[in-house]
This record gives C-alpha cells, structure tokens and sequence, in this order.
C-alpha cells in the first residue's frame, strides 16, 4: 500500500519546499527567478506523487522526518529558523541527514526542471539562458512491433532474454541471428525519436529506472539507470571505451576468464565497435570540454577526444547535448536502434512493459520464465530452456533472489564507479547544452598509484538544469539562488573513480525490486576520490574559474584573488564521503552476479552461466568480476557478444524453430 501523508505532514511539506526555494525579493529580477518559490512550481505536489513510487521503508521515514520536523515548530517560524532547523536535523543522525538532502533534491529538481504544460518551458531557464526543448519530435516510424499483450500469455523459445540494454540487446540479435527463437522481456515502455520531447522529467519518468535519480537505501549516493526498450544504450551519453589491460589481465588471472587476457578479446570489441559505427568524427568538444583541455594542457595532463557510437549522417550537435533525455536525432545507435532492430528482423518477439518476476526451473535446470504485463497485470510467461538474466546490475540479482537461485553471492559486490563533482564558473557563457556530453575526458590517472588500474577518469556531464539544480550544495535558499542565478556560466567535472570497495543490492519487501546499498568506506577508494577531487579543483583552477565549488554541504566557494586555492584543497579532501555531506553520484553498477570460476565468490562460471542452475545466463554488467574502470559499455556488450556465442554453442543445433 503506498504511504499516504497526512494534512499535517503535507503543510510541513510545503514549507520545507519553500525554505529549500523561497520567494525573495531581489532587483533586478527580470524573469522572477528570485521571486519564484517551489510551490508556485508544485514541487510539494509532484513530491507527494513520487513518495509513492518509493519503497516503502523510505517513503515511511520521509514521513516521520516530516514529523520530527513539524514537531519543532518548522511551519509557523521564520525562514531563517527553518533553515537552521533543517541543518541541525540533519546533524542528528545519519538517516535524517539523507531524507533531508532526498527532499532537498527532489524540490530543486522539480522547481527547475518541471516545464509549464502550455509553453513547454520552465519559467527559471530563462535565467540560466537554457533554450529549453530545441525541436518537435521527428514523425520517425516505429521499427519495432512489440508483441501485443492483451489477456494472460504463454510463449515459447530456445532463449528468454529478460532486460534489453546494453548486454541483453547484444544477446537477443545474436541469438536471433543465428536462428535461435528469442523472446526479450523488457519491463520499460518502447520509445523511439518519435516520442523524445527533449525534456528531462519526461525522460525520468519514462527512460529512467525507478522514475530517475534515485539513493541508495542508505543514501550515500544518487543512480541513475536506464529502464526502456534498449536500457541504459538509449540515454546514455554514449561515451565508448575499449577494455583496459588491467581489467582483462585481473579477470583472466584471477577470475579464470582467461581468453580475455588475448587477442580472442578483441574480436568481441571489434564486432561490438562495428555494429554501433563507433568513431570520434562526432566528438565536437562544447565550451566545458574547451576549457577542461585549456585546464589539461596547463598542467600537462592527458586529455583525449572520446569515440562515441554515433551514426555521423544523423549527428547534429545543437541537439547532442539533450541526449540523455532520449536523442531526437537518431545518431545515438542504441540497442533500440542496433541490435534490437537486429533481433527483431532475425525474428525476435520483443515484450515490453513486461516485468520478469521469476526464472523457473525443472530438475535444477531453467525452464521458463514468469512475468507480469505491468499495465493490465496479465501474466506473461515464456518457457524456454535457457533464460539469460541480462535487466542490469540492479534488477538482476533482483530477479535470481526472487527465484531463489545463484548461491550465496548473488546481489554482493556491487560496483558503481562512485563519481564526485565540481562546478567551476567562467567568464564566458558555457552554453553546456551544445555538444556531446561526453566527447572527452583526462585518463591521466587511470591507472591508479600503483598501476592496479583503481585510478580515476575525469569526464564532464550532461546539462541538466534540474538535477544541475540539485546537486548545488544548499546552505540557504538565498545562497542556492544566488548561485544559481549566474548558471550560464558554469562548467561541471566529474571524478569518476573504479571502485576497490563494493556494495551489494537486497530486495526491497514492499515493490520486490532491487535496493542498492553502498558506503564508500574503502581506504583505496577514499584516497582516490581524495585525489580525483583535487585533480578537479586543480584543472578548474588551470582553465581560469573565477569561482569553484565542490558538491558538497558545508564548503564554501572557491573565489579567484581572494581565497587560498591549497587551503581549499585541504578542506575539501575533509569532508565526509557520505550522504548529507559529499554528494556522490553513479551511472554505471555492475558485478552483482558476477563471473568467476569459484562458485563460493561468484555467482556464474566462465562462460556466463549459473554455477548451480544451468541454463540460466547472466548477459549483463552484473556478470563483471570486477568495475572496468572506463565507463562500460562497450566492455558489457563485447561481453555479451561471448556470452551469446557460449549459448549459442550450448543450444546446440536443435531449436524450436527446426522442430
Ligand atoms: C545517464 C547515463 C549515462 C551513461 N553514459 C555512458 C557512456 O557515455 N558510456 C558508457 O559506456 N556507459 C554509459 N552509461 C552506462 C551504460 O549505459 C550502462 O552501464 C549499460 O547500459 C548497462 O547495461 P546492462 O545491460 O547491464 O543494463 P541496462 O542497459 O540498464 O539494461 C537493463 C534493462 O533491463 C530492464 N529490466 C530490469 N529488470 C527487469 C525485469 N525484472 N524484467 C524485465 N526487464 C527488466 C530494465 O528496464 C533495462 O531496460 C551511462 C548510464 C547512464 C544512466
């Protein structure tokens, strides 16, 4: 049952929306930014709906804190009492810390990204100079014909391929094209170009796992995955990198993955990188990225043009830089447009809305897959004698603990390459919104202190004014406008660390999905996010900021002329690496079932499939036994292209089709 606020709950609500974006007299104001509070943009509102999405163990301490702050006396005080009330809160405890940076996070999300339905624009972008949506949506046929659900169904075939991102694509045209009968169980909506309006809550709400951003279950830090026809290949930033010599010698020594320490490897890569016409002929370099190789080439850092798998006759960079909310313009070869299109041509029924429940088994083998067709709530099962668990590194140790099977490693050693920010603010407008969000990036400090490869990448991010909004540290609503009012001048850097520590995902009782949970407490991992945070202020300092600030609560900004650019350093590399005090971030999650040759700390053998139940496959990032250090896909995808000839060869030559 979702949780319900009470009349209560929802006026403590509104008020800590307006403490977070009050109204405040200001002049100038020419487009009412300053004087725009959440509420007039219905943060308090949209809050309430998406209390409901969450599970329930967090959308129940949400309400209490609601209710330990209501209890202090927080709707009636002034604006400065109430900020003070929200900071000492947060002091109290771990738990409230979180809920306070999630409401936070949610009202400046909402209040800055929401678009008005009539005009299609928030009134606060005018400020930031963001044009908003560029374009309609293309009239882009629908190439794809997802099979029709209309009351309980039962399919058959060779291969059940549950979740159609990066691993799951690769494996259904594989298998489909070597003439195996697949069926793709995908539990997000098909979208194509047709239905891109280029706006970052559409995207959330209808690309995004779990609605968007989302914690972990202990706060510490905010996801993002991809949840459609295609996964996480349709947002993302389409960044591609080969595997690095380290994580190939790691999971062929030690993980027994041996042929992927030689060249055997690189006929994967090579198909992989064919397919998706990966290149670097697309990789125009925007503003942010201008400066991060003035700040690179200042200190004499390696700074390289990125290959993207981009198709050049569709490319337009004006709209490149929108394309994690879905790109309009079709050059982002997806699986959507890749592989799935593969699969299905080959002969693939593609299911979508459709959510797997359980693998089933018979004599300790796969036999079928159950699912519900989330919309009607029909069932929807598919019986076949191999089921590949390929729905991404959250929801697949999700699906084999809902089916009881793949030992006692499942959902353990969760990665996430934990990623810091810094914003720096530049004379000039940034225009962030031109351009690929990722068509380079500083490699200088992958292969970490000791050669190991647990270094760091710096990347830059996609613009985004609402989750940009949100991950601006908030001392006060007047400081957060303040820097927010001068957003067009601001480039953002990532610190995107390969994780030595892990996490691990549990199933959440209430919506059975997968919950990640994951501290950052590692000593190799604190002293690398330590000297990924310094590079950042370091190369915002070399490309000319007038003014840095770190992601994090309870820094001020770094000021040009005025302010000790060393003891800024020091007191950055202080602050807690946890929720409430660093804001972290991850896109990428893997190693959940991963790969190995020991079933007491792996999850599936060698070549993929499970160690306790054959039959059942793992396609995904969930199979890595450790994080690639570079930003994964194209290091999923080759793997799926291994895993799919290592069923192919299992299958056998007789399949359903040939019966
Ligand atoms: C914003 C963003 C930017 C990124 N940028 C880059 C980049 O530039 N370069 C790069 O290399 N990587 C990037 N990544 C990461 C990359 O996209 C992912 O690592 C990759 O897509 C993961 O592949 P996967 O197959 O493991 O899972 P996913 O691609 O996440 O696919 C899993 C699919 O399974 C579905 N699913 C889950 N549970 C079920 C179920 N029970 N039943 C049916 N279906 C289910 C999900 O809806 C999803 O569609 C980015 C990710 C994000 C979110």
């Amino acid at each position: 049952m979702p949780v319900e606020p009470s009349d209560q709950q929802l006026a403590v609500l509104r008020a800590v929306c307006d403490t977070f974006v009050p109204s405040i007299e200001h002049s100038p104001d020419p487009h009412g930014f300053w004087a725009r509070s959440a509420t007039d943009m219905g943060a308090d509102q949209a809050i309430v709906e998406m209390l409901g999405t969450l599970p329930d163990e967090q959308a129940g301490g949400l309400l209490q804190l609601l209710d330990a702050i209501g209890d202090q006396g927080f709707v009636g005080a002034t604006q400065a009492s109430r900020e003070q009330l929200l900071k000492t809160t947060s002091l109290a405890n771990r738990d409230a810390a979180g809920g306070i940076a999630i409401l936070g996070g949610l009202t400046l999300l909402i209040t800055y990204a929401a678009p008005d339905p009539q005009t299609g624009q928030n009134p606060n972008w005018a400020q930031f100079g963001f044009p908003g949506p560029l374009s309609a949506p293309p009239d882009e046929p629908k190439r794809i014909t997802p099979l029709d659900i209309d009351g309980d169904t039962e399919l058959e075939a060779d291969v059940a391929i549950v979740g159609s991102g990066a691993g799951g694509g690769v494996i259904a045209a594989e298998l489909s094209k070597a003439g195996l009968k697949v069926v793709v169980l995908e539990m997000g909506g098909y979208f194509n170009e047709a239905d891109f309006v280029q706006s970052e809550l559409w995207a959330y709400q209808n690309l995004y796992w779990r609605g968007g951003p989302n914690a972990t279950g202990d706060m510490n830090i905010s996801i993002q995955a991809g949840s459609c026809l295609g996964g996480g290949t349709v947002v993302n930033w389409t960044n591609s990198l080969k595997t690095k010599p380290w994580v190939r010698e790691q999971w062929a020594k030690e993980f027994g993955l041996e042929d992927i320490g030689t060249d055997e490897w690189d006929r994967h890569i090579d198909a992989v990188w064919e397919r998706l016409q990966v290149g670097d002929e697309c990789s125009d370099l925007n503003v942010p990225h201008q400066l991060m190789q003035a700040g690179a080439d200042a200190l004499g850092w390696n700074f390289t043009k990125t290959n993207r798998n981009t198709d050049p006759s569709r490319y337009d960079p004006a709209s490149a830089g929108l394309m994690g909310f879905g790109d309009q313009s079709g050059a982002k070869n997806s699986t959507m447009r890749t592989y799935l299109q593969d699969a299905f041509e080959a002969g693939a029924q593609i299911v979508v809305n459709t959510m797997a429940m359980k693998v089933l088994t018979d004599g300790g083998r796969a036999a079928a897959v159950a699912a519900v067709h989330i919309p009607s709530g029909a069932n929807v099962s598919v019986r076949a004698p191999h089921v590949v668990v390929a729905a991404g590194a959250l929801e697949s140790p999700a699906l084999l603990l809902r089916s009881e099977i793949g030992g006692p490693e499942v959902g353990k050693h969760l990665r996430l390459h934990p990623c810091t920010a810094t914003m720096g603010t530049y004379a000039q407008d940034t225009d962030p919104w031109w351009g690929p969000p990722h068509p380079a990036l500083i490699d200088e400090f992958a292969p970490g202190i000791d050669g190991d490869g647990y270094g760091f990448l710096i990347e830059g991010v996609q613009y985004t004014t609402g989750v940009g909004a949100s991950a601006i540290p908030w001392e006060s609503g007047e400081q957060h406008k303040a820097f927010l009012e001068d957003f067009r001048h601001v480039a953002t850097f990532i610190g995107l660390i390969r994780d030595h520590g892990e996490g691990h995902v549990e199933l959440d009782p209430g919506t059975l999905m997968g919950v990640p949970y994951y501290a950052l407490t590692d000593p190799v991992d604190v002293a690398t996010t330590r000297r990924a945070m310094e590079a950042q202020i370091r190369l915002h300092h070399a490309a000319g900021a007038q003014r840095i600030g770190v992601l994090a609560t309870g820094l001020p900004l770094w000021h040009r002329g005025e302010d000790d650019l060393e003891a800024f350093i020091e007191r950055a590399n202080k602050i807690p690496l946890r929720a409430g005090a660093m804001r972290m971030f991850a896109a990428h999650q893997m190693g959940t079932c991963r790969m190995g040759t020991d079933p007491q700390t792996s999850v599936a053998n060698t070549h993929g499939e499970l160690h306790d139940t054959p039959g059942v496959w793992i396609g995904d990032a969930s199979a890595f036994p450790t994080p690639s250090g570079t930003n994964p896909m194209i290091t999923i995808m080759a793997l799926a292209h291994r895993t799919a000839e290592r069923i192919q060869a299992a299958v056998g030559a007789k399949t359903l089709q040939e019966a």
